[in-house]
């Protein structure tokens, strides 16, 4: 580490941080800027909500299990780490939405649940005839013409009704951020669906403009297609591990946690948990909201970010021997519909999802459990959580013995919430800072886009920020 080197704090060492921690030094390296980089995690590991378990030959996540192969950001990483070759594709099969005590296919042709070929959503028992028709009202009403933010629950029921929005719409789209589609931002979560009423007027119509026909309507949704997600052969936390080996030695602090942040003159100085202090000459934010509001409020700061919630979930992996299960459904999982009595959200059928997870003769199923507004569940003991999801399970498919083993993970306030006014929000909450710490950037998953490869392009930009800021 060079005395004369610009220094650039990371706080947080989930993959937004990690990512920016690697990019840096890979620009510092090819361009030879003088630069120390410094990630700082509170916790004694790295990798943040990605967490893989192997345990007695399975590979259970017990955060994020994949990510969106459209979004490249991720695909890129891992070439650029040099693990692309253990990426692996999703199977692809029949999912449900759970209705009452059914099991409903999804219907073919549907695009996060909006109808591209009208057949499948007229035989479709998730509604009655008389939502059905309700939805059909799509083809004929005006656009809305609204133009500040709105709820994507007000958006979806003016073009559907509220039957297409809460058995199908809804279960599709909040899986997502486990959160309220009456609370959610349009323009912060799903802007594309208000482009195309902008341009088609109907989103029926728009949506099946730009779909690929073909579904084959027989095997039903996702049937016989590609698989959209990758994850890597041995887990998720495979891009950690490559992370951490290929960061600069002595460029990562674990198990200290930033407390306090403060100005001194053109410097941004932390304290951190054990009394000592860096300054910096920029820092990165990849911290969840919280934790930056708290940071930033002695100085009067980033009031805003109070009113962004977080949901609070957990994910409930149960492993089985195969005699034990008996599932007569093709498939790989289901959504569970807010219309229905269960405490479960959702149900993947891991081993057929995800075959490279599970060993031969065994089942994966992992569930979720913990919804925006009901989320006391997830505060129960393991056992007792185990067995509300055991008997939900058990309503919709045989379960001869108890699992071998469970694991339940818990993520207190761990799916930050977009809610209507987000965008307006974090422009108000970044100029703010950037008026008494003008390098310190925010980035991850509380700002713009929760997946992982959104996580990621925001730690790049971030840090290319930081980089033209500082040279
Ligand atoms: P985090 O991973 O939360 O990392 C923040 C880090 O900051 C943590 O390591 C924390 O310990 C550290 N920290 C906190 N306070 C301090 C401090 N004061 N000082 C220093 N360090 C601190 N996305 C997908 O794309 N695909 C999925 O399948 C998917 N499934 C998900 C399932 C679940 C159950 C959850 C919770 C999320 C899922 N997501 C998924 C979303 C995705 O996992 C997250 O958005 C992403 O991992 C967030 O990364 P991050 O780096 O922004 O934050």
């Amino acid at each position: 580490m060079g005395e004369l080197n610009k220094k650039v704090v990371i706080v947080g060492g989930g993959i937004t941080g990690l990512a920016a921690a690697f990019y840096m030094q890979k620009e510092a390296r090819e361009k030879g800027l003088p630069l120390d980089v410094l990630l700082v995690e509170a916790t004694n590991r790295l990798g943040g909500k990605i967490q893989t378990i192997r345990r007695s030959g399975f590979i259970i996540e017990r955060g994020p299990d994949s990510f969106l192969i459209r979004k490249k950001s991720f695909g890129i990483l891992a070439e650029d780490l040099g693990i692309e070759k253990e990426l692996v594709r999703n199977s692809t099969g029949q999912a449900y939405i759970l209705l009452n005590k059914t099991l409903h296919p999804i219907p073919p042709g549907s695009v996060m649940g909006i109808p591209t070929q009208l057949g499948p959503f007229v035989t479709s028992g998730l509604f009655t005839l008389g939502g059905k028709l309700r939805a059909a009202g799509d083809l004929f009403l005006p656009r809305s013409g609204i133009k500040e933010d709105q709820s994507l629950g007000v958006f979806f029921r003016r073009r559907f009704g509220s039957e297409v929005v809460e058995n199908l719409i809804e279960p599709l789209l909040s899986g997502i951020y486990a959160g309220d589609l009456d609370k959610l931002s349009l323009n912060s979560t799903f802007p594309q669906f208000k482009e195309v009423e902008e341009e088609n007027r109907s989103l029926i119509l728009g949506m099946k403009k730009t779909t690929p026909k073909k579904v084959p309507q027989k095997e039903g949704y996702g049937a016989k297609r590609e698989g959209v997600f990758h994850t890597f052969r041995n887990g998720l936390e495979t891009v950690v591990e490559a992370l951490e080996e290929q960061l600069e030695k002595n460029s990562v602090m674990k198990n200290v946690r930033v407390n306090q942040i403060d100005k001194a003159g053109e410097k941004t100085v932390l304290t951190l948990n054990n009394g000592q202090t860096i300054e910096a000459d920029a820092v990165i934010m990849t911290t969840a909201h919280e934790v930056v509001r708290k940071l930033f409020k002695p100085h009067g700061l980033l009031t805003e970010l109070q009113d962004m919630p977080s949901t609070t979930v957990a994910t409930v992996a149960m492993a089985f021997p195969e005699e034990s299960i008996v599932q007569d459904r093709e498939g790989t999982g289901f959504l569970v519909s807010r219309n229905s009595d269960y405490a479960i959200t959702a149900c993947t059928w891991t081993n057929r999802k995800w075959p490279t997870t599970t060993p031969d003769g065994k089942v994966l199923i992992r569930s979720y459990v913990g919804r925006s507004g009901d989320e006391s569940i997830v505060s129960l003991s393991d056992s007792d959580i185990e067995q509300i999801v055991l008997t939900d399970l058990r309503k919709v498919m045989e379960i001869k013995e108890d699992p071998e083993f469970t694991i339940v993970s818990r993520w207190k306030e761990g799916m930050p919430q977009y809610v209507v006014g987000h965008r307006e929000r974090l422009e108000a909450a970044r100029v703010e800072i950037a008026k008494q710490f003008p390098n310190v950037k925010l980035a991850g998953a509380s700002y713009e886009g929760v997946g992982l490869p959104d996580c990621i392009n925001q730690g790049k930009a971030a840090m290319e920020e930081v980089l033209e800021a500082l040279f």
